[in-house]
């Protein structure tokens, strides 16, 4: 008697759904390389290791256990990737808030180099400028 096949037949032309929930090393991952390196990995354990709690919740005489090992002058900015002397350890909500923070002064320094983000550019008063000559 025929059965019918226990697992749905194969069809590679419908894409594998994608893991909405990423690592922190994932999401670094895509914006460097470097960050998926022994090299690095070994640098973070031992920054955090070193310093294992939140630097910036300590100036503000709050414990706060680190999970981020973090460039203290961004790695865009030129510093050295693997300078362990730039690293301080944060926590999750501290680290975003710097992140935020170097994010929005960057946008700011490419809006004023003219170096339109597509954000800016959906901006009429970008446009206005923009077409203005
Ligand atoms: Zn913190």
């Amino acid at each position: 008697m025929p059965t019918l096949p226990s697992k749905s037949p194969a069809r590679p032309w419908i894409p594998k759904a994608q893991p909405t929930v990423r690592k922190s090393y994932q999401r670094h991952a895509e914006r460097s390389p470097l960050y998926d390196s022994p090299r690095w990995r070994a640098l973070r354990r031992a920054q955090l290791r070193q310093e294992p709690c939140c630097r910036a919740c300590a100036a503000k005489k709050r414990v706060t256990p680190a999970v981020v090992a973090d460039h203290i002058v961004p790695y865009r900015n030129g510093s050295d990737f693997f300078d362990a002397r730039n690293l301080q350890s944060l926590c999750t909500p501290c680290h975003a808030r710097k992140s935020a923070q170097e994010g929005h002064v960057r946008r700011k320094q490419a809006a004023s180099t003219h170096q339109a983000t597509p954000s800016l550019r959906k901006c009429p008063q970008w446009l206005e400028m923009a077409f203005r000559g």
